[in-house]
């Protein structure tokens, strides 16, 4: 592989799954091409991945974890993605004096984070954790004239972008309606990509080829598109650990879709922060018990309230006697916890995927080449939902249409029977899910070669390592 090994790189990952899991992925993957690299954790977030990195240090990849010694919580759907985590800068200051490695990685949600490091002249890489395509929307919204769109369901086009998308103003942010509104916490990511060196993308040029090609003109080449970084994670207890809590038993879950027929299970789950209300979850369970398939449920990261993630406790938010049914027809696990994502969706027996379409939740399911029911809810979402509905055509709408500002009162109540039609829509067969299907397992094909050697993301990898190699020698010439 690449001949750089003294290329330091330092990875800074925001405290929280669906932003800290890729970056992990990110410096392992630059590790397998020789970048020696170092995550910086806290200590509560260590123990998620120290497993995972003491493996890949046995079998002699250069990469090491560096504990900050001030701690933040882990972020949690009440503060999202704008936790404070300023109190880990001084201590990532006297680290960076210290080692002074060729670059640093930072999540754009560390938005404290992008002075110390500018100020440091070291290069700084900005990783927001979202694709090419959702990139352009965001960007682009800015151009829509929201006075001239008369109500907040009525359709408008998305400026400047290859494919004709129309949104509505219920799928977006509401700062977005107005720009006076956008809070600091907001302006504050956008300083950070301002004085960034460039923008690490988790995603493949195959996938959104249009979108990529804007994304790398806009930053003159200095985005390096080196995903799926999931990839990374070749063994079975590589893809188990990825981001689990330690107490977590994946077991029972992957002996019960052992037992099911190949492609015949649907694998329904809303990520690591949504927390659905009771009467959502009702209406999700009634919508896949009349739709008659087999299916693997989370419901562990979705409950409002924590207790009811106890074994059994189904309170208020399944029907009268769900779980026994489930059990004695054998179509339905319930599972409460955190779920091993990667080796459930890469499973013979899973036909397709309900999804919040949180990026890494997308990017996942089509690298396992899985078609999916798209149920967006808050953040970028909505545009993932479009590329995999519209762009891709690998999936169907379960038709929710309000964002959801993260705690705040749900809008978006979906009831059953559109529960119901999306599910039988994707796994029931016919021509249309049949094409669904085939083009979902072309795209993983894709996706697989995009990081094998020579495929574009494993070139976007080398040619950074190589880039950041150049710095060093000019500097020193
Ligand atoms: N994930 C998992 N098990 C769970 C829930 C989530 O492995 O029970 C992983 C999933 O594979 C993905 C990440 O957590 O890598 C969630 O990221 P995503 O962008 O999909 O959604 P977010 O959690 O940020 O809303």
């Amino acid at each position: 592989k690449t001949l750089a090994p003294s290329v330091e790189m330092f990875f800074f990952p925001y405290v929280g799954g669906g932003h800290q899991i890729p970056m992990i992925d990110a410096a392992r993957m630059f590790a397998s091409h020789g970048a020696s690299s170092t995550i910086i954790a806290t200590p509560s977030t260590t123990p998620l991945f120290q497993k995972s990195i003491t493996r890949d240090q046995k079998f002699g990849l250069p990469i090491s974890i560096h504990t900050l010694s001030a701690d933040v919580p882990q972020s949690d759907i009440s503060v999202g993605p704008f936790l404070d985590t300023s109190a880990l800068l001084e201590p990532l200051r006297q680290l960076l004096l210290q080692r002074r490695p060729h670059c640093i990685v930072v999540d754009m949600f560390h938005r404290w984070a992008g002075d110390v490091v500018y100020e440091l002249g070291i290069p700084r890489i900005l990783f927001n954790g979202i694709g090419c395509f959702a990139l352009c929307v965001q960007e682009n919204l800015r151009h829509v004239a929201f006075e001239s769109v008369s109500s907040d369901s009525e359709p408008f086009l998305v400026p400047n972008i290859p494919d004709r998308i129309e949104m509505t103003m219920s799928q977006l942010p509401p700062f977005l309606k107005n720009p006076s509104e956008i809070p600091e916490r907001v302006r504050g990511m956008k300083q950070l990509e301002e004085k960034s060196f460039g923008t690490l993308i988790n995603s493949f040029y195959d996938l959104e080829p249009a979108y990529a090609d804007l994304i790398k003109s806009k930053w003159g080449n200095k985005a390096w598109i080196v995903g799926p970084v999931s990839f990374c994670n070749r063994t079975k207890e590589d893809k188990t650990e990825r981001g689990k809590p330690p107490t977590i038993d994946e077991q029972n879950c992957l002996n019960w879709l052992n037992s099911k027929k190949p492609s015949s299970v649907l694998y329904a789950s809303f990520g690591s922060l949504a927390r659905l209300p009771p009467e959502q979850l009702m209406e999700i369970a009634y919508g896949l018990e009349a739709s008659e398939q087999s299916f693997i449920w989370v419901v562990g990261n979705i409950l409002h309230n924590p207790s009811e993630n106890k074994e059994n406790g189904s309170g208020n938010w399944l029907p009268e006697g769900f779980e026994q049914r489930m059990k004695e027809t054998g179509k339905g696990l319930v599972l409460r916890g955190w779920a091993p994502q990667l080796l459930i969706l890469e499973h013979a027996a899973i036909k397709g995927f309900m999804t919040h379409c949180g990026w890494n939740s997308t990017l996942e399911g089509v690298s396992a080449g899985v078609p999916m029911i798209t149920w967006p809810l808050t953040a970028e979402q909505f545009s993932n939902e479009k590329l995999i509905t519209e762009v891709l055509k690998i999936g169907v709408q379960v038709g929710n249409r309000e964002w959801w500002p993260w705690n705040a009162e749900w809008k978006g109540l979906v009831g059953r029977e559109k529960v119901e039609v999306a599910v039988r829509k994707l796994m029931v067969e016919s021509v249309e899910a049949d094409e669904m299907r085939r083009r979902a397992k072309d795209i993983a094909g894709k996706a697989a070669r995009a990081v094998e050697e020579g495929g574009t993301s494993y070139v976007d990898v080398e040619a950074l390592i190589q880039e950041l190699q150049a710095r060093t020698c000019a500097n020193q010439g």
